[in-house]
């Protein structure tokens, strides 16, 4: 049987998703059972080539994410909607019992989704400016002032720590199966797939 950190996303249901995730005791910071839950965390994001991973999204109950918004992604949207939803890269960070401080009372609504609601997305009003303090690893300085989609991916992570997903958040008209169409034409032939 599998044991944690997975190789795979935890779903909404989890009990893991939804409990406050535990501080890193400093005793425990520079171990290498720390630097493997990373190294999971990091695999795991580029291997689904996702945005962000929280610990408790791989089975771990501690306040620890990873991010990372990597030059290719851009292709992956139209011109327009990269610049709509203020995207822009973002080099891997690893924040190790982050805080979040919200420096901008500006909010922007754009659709969002998560790997541990697999399959579906909705809009989630997010606030546009943000820092993040925290443990650095990996080089990550220890605080960054986050913009736009950057600082959408560090509201969304830091949620999970606290056991909030964004369908607590969503605009819930809005929430839609991301392959509602393919499941027409398909004539239902199709899957929503919990691995890569
Ligand atoms: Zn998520």
């Amino acid at each position: 049987m599998s044991v944690p950190p997975y190789r795979h996303f935890t779903q909404i249901g989890d009990p893991v998703l939804r409990q406050v995730a535990e501080e890193v005791p400093p005793e425990r910071i520079d171990t290498k059972e720390i630097d493997q839950i990373i190294d999971r965390m990091v695999k795991v994001l580029r291997h689904y080539d996702c945005v962000g991973v929280a610990a408790p999204q791989i089975g771990i109950p501690l306040r620890i994410i990873v991010m990372e918004f990597r030059e290719g992604k851009q292709e992956q949207f139209k011109p327009e909607i990269y610049e709509e939803r203020k995207m822009s890269t973002l080099p891997l960070t690893v924040f190790i019992n982050p805080e979040l401080e919200i420096i901008s009372s500006q909010v922007n609504k754009h659709p969002e989704g998560c790997m541990s609601v697999r399959g579906y997305s909705a809009k989630v009003e997010r606030y546009d400016k943000v820092r993040i303090r925290g443990i650095g690893k990996l080089d990550t300085p220890s605080e960054m002032e986050l913009e736009g989609w950057s600082a959408r991916i560090a509201q969304h992570e830091v949620d999970h720590l606290n056991g909030t997903i964004y369908v607590d958040r969503m605009d819930v008209s809005s929430f839609n199966c991301v392959s509602w169409e393919q499941v027409n034409s398909a004539e239902g032939r199709s899957a929503i797939w919990f691995h890569k």
